[in-house]
């Protein structure tokens, strides 16, 4: 297991658009691999290449049956609508509310190469666009209606402790 370091907010690496996958080589899959363990570590739902220093269009996603690993994601259809409160693991300690698709299909290539589509609907339509955006060099916090308040954001810190 390898945990890479998490980019705070203010990293320039944060900001810049990441360069498409070529080679799906044995750096690629060290690079997925570390990623997945870095974002179990985190408790995260999603993580991008750029926030562990890696400018290369890369995410990972749980959707709390299994670990999506997508390689140049790229949106196919987007339906729907919700408003819901994010966070990011560049950004800790802060969940904001944002509006998002309800219902996202992506294509992505797997860690061979393999194109494959994939579906999400409701948190897991939230973290694609999430993720997807860092690839781009964007933060949440550019979209963000508003802040969740300190007494909003312990609620939230208690309700994950009981589920824990
Ligand atoms: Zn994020």
């Amino acid at each position: 297991m390898a945990l890479r370091n998490i980019l705070i907010e203010g990293e320039p690496a944060l900001y810049k658009v990441s360069r498409e996958v070529t080679k799906f080589n044995a750096r690629l899959h060290e690079l997925i691999d570390d990623m997945i363990d870095t974002l179990e570590d985190a408790n995260g739902v999603g993580l991008a290449a750029p926030q562990v220093g890696v400018l290369r269009r890369v995410v990972v996603v749980d959707t709390g049956e299994e670990i999506l690993e997508l390689v140049n994601p790229v949106i196919l259809e987007q339906s729907g609508e919700q408003s819901g409160q994010e966070g990011c693991l560049s950004v800790p300690g802060k969940f904001g509310i944002v509006t998002r698709p309800n219902v996202v299909k992506l294509r992505a290539q797997d860690r061979y190469g393999d194109w494959y589509e994939v579906e999400g609907e409701g948190l897991i339509a939230r973290g694609f666009c999430h993720e997807l955006e860092h690839l781009d060099g964007h933060l949440y916090t550019e979209k963000v209606e508003r802040y969740l308040t300190p007494e909003e954001l312990q609620a939230y810190y208690d309700a994950a402790e009981e589920e824990a």
